[in-house]
């Protein structure tokens, strides 16, 4: 077989090209049904998975019930792993708090304080400064650090960021920034400015609310290189506790304007408090990983179309068990019967020009960690990677769309970044075949939600390779043990999975790959 239809230009069928065979597409897309996709998500999102979270054994079950999968479709394994799991290494460390003590006071463990994951491997930590630095931040338009030297002191900073009369104070605007809610970053800026531990303290804390101090205690898995560029250690304090660091006046009127939602002035005090932090670590390392499978091409089968999802949720909290169906279960699944439909045709001597590679990944729940992985260690060039077509969530009706058909959309993000040939080729495969609604409200530059660096194709698009994510809203069981395989709407999701697919048929089979025309704008922190 042949050229698919967009090799001479998109225009040419939408201004009435007819394809002139029987539309083989079409034989194999009609493979991907409903009921092949409850099927297959009635058993990666049932009980048995445990939620599949990250280095569990839940996880483990489900890359080997993908694998399982990918075998019985005949899928090809690649020639550099074992199989068809690509394994990357966690740090899986278990963190006994001994003792913190600020000044005269000594701190109770899960009742003043708890410490983050990924704490530094030092066991104890005495300084005789700490420095207290409004909110902790350093940007173009706000800077908590000026003119001040915390090296060699502890770091007391308020969570969140500064917000006056409904504008955000770092973005200027009424956007937030990333350092509102990435603790993260500001340990990082703590850590290159010279401190040896963090305090944060919770503003609206009186007490560490139970559920967080449980987990706390629990053992914390991270992705090894957060860990070598050396975190300094941050423990979260309740907000009664401030008083006793940096003087009752002040931490009084630190946190009025913070209830307020005023600026705090960026003022830091510098208190003689010798403080005293111990805790004793054990890191283990543990395995997840990403499964890999591919059909192979034919004359162009030196050149990659990839579809992905990412297998792994939230895992279990007690008994309680979040299924993530929707997320990312359907996308999995839909990867899986897309795998099917491509090995079918390739059976029947319709396979793909170029080689279609299907990856399902985990860690994405835990911040893209296989994803990250894959795109640092990749098992087929990224450079000959014509495209990533990423599904993370497709069976649900988003309730907050009030217009339009809620039974025939799509949100489609991304198309209109790094290839000029994305929003044509995706524009032309719908209207020729699938009619869906593609909306595009979550690919807007300023959208609040930044979903275009919130799923496992901006892995691929930081390294230059054009995605398209396909989603369909936020709805209220997101993030729930509530999110489960009777809620799902199969009929759209049949839709919609139908549409990635021939997509990727039309990706796969047109003689160029797509040109990378357009540069991913920097992300806005
Ligand atoms: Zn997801």
């Amino acid at each position: 077989m042949k050229k698919f239809f967009l090799t001479t230009s998109a225009l040419c069928f939408l201004t009435g090209f007819v394809f002139s065979q029987t539309d083989i597409p079409l034989q194999y897309v009609q493979t991907i049904t409903e009921q092949g996709l409850k099927k297959q998500l009635t058993i990666v999102a049932s009980a048995e998975m445990e939620g599949r979270e990250t280095g569990t054994e839940g996880q483990q079950k489900a890359a080997a019930y993908i694998e399982s999968q990918f075998k019985e479709i005949e899928l090809e394994a690649p020639a550099s792993l074992k199989g068809y799991q690509q394994f990357y290494p966690l740090l899986k460390d278990t963190l006994i708090p001994k003792k913190l003590k600020i000044g005269k006071m000594k701190l109770e463990y899960g009742k003043d304080y708890i410490l983050q994951p990924g704490s530094d491997a030092e066991n104890k930590i005495t300084a005789k400064e700490v420095v207290f630095a409004g909110y902790g931040i350093e940007d173009k338009n706000y800077d908590d650090y000026a003119g001040k030297n915390v090296t060699g002191k502890i770091v007391v900073i308020i969570s969140g960021e500064p917000q006056v009369d409904g504008k955000y104070l770092v973005s200027g605007t009424d956007k937030r920034s990333s350092w509102g809610y990435s603790t993260t970053r500001k340990a990082a800026l703590a850590k290159e400015k010279g401190a040896v531990a963090l305090l944060l303290v919770n503003p609206t804390w009186d007490s560490i609310p139970s559920r967080i101090a449980e987990s706390s205690k629990k053992t914390n898995l991270y992705f090894p290189h957060l860990n070598s560029k050396g975190r300094v250690a941050v423990i979260t304090l309740v907000s009664s506790v401030l008083k006793n660091i940096i003087g009752e006046n002040d931490a009084a009127s630190v946190l009025e304007k913070v209830k307020a939602k005023g600026a705090l002035n960026t003022f830091l005090i510098d208190k003689k408090i010798k403080t005293i932090l111990s805790f004793k670590k054990t890191s283990i390392t543990v395995d997840a990983s990403n499964v890999i499978g591919y059909v192979e091409g034919t004359d162009k089968k030196d050149e990659y179309v990839f579809l992905t999802a990412h297998y792994d949720h939230l895992g279990k909290k007690g008994d309680v068990i979040y299924y993530g169906a929707d997320d990312d279960g359907s996308g999995t699944v839909s990867v899986i019967e897309m795998a099917r439909a491509f090995a079918k045709a390739k059976k029947d001597g319709h396979g793909p020009r170029r080689t279609v590679v299907f990856m399902t990944v985990s860690g994405e729940e835990k911040g893209l960690w296989g994803s990250e992985y894959y795109s640092d260690h990749p098992v087929f060039p990224l450079d000959s990677t014509t495209v990533d077509l990423n599904t993370d969530m497709i069976g649900r009706i988003d309730p907050n769309r009030k217009h339009g058909d809620s039974t025939n959309y799509v949100y489609v993000i991304g198309n209109d970044k790094l290839s000029s040939d994305l929003d044509p080729i995706s524009k032309a495969i719908n209207e020729k075949y699938s009619h869906l609604e593609l909306d595009y409200k979550f690919n807007a530059p300023d959208d609040p939600e930044r979903i275009y660096y919130r799923s496992d194709h901006y892995n691929f698009a930081r390294k230059g390779v054009p995605i398209i994510f396909f989603f369909d809203g936020i709805h209220k069981d997101y993030h729930k043990p509530s999110d489960t395989v009777d809620k799902i709407n199969f009929d759209l999701m049949e839709k919609r999975a139908r549409f990635i697919f021939l997509t990727a048929w039309e990706m796969a089979n047109r003689d160029d790959m797509l040109k990378r025309d357009i540069p991913l704008p920097e992300e806005v922190r």
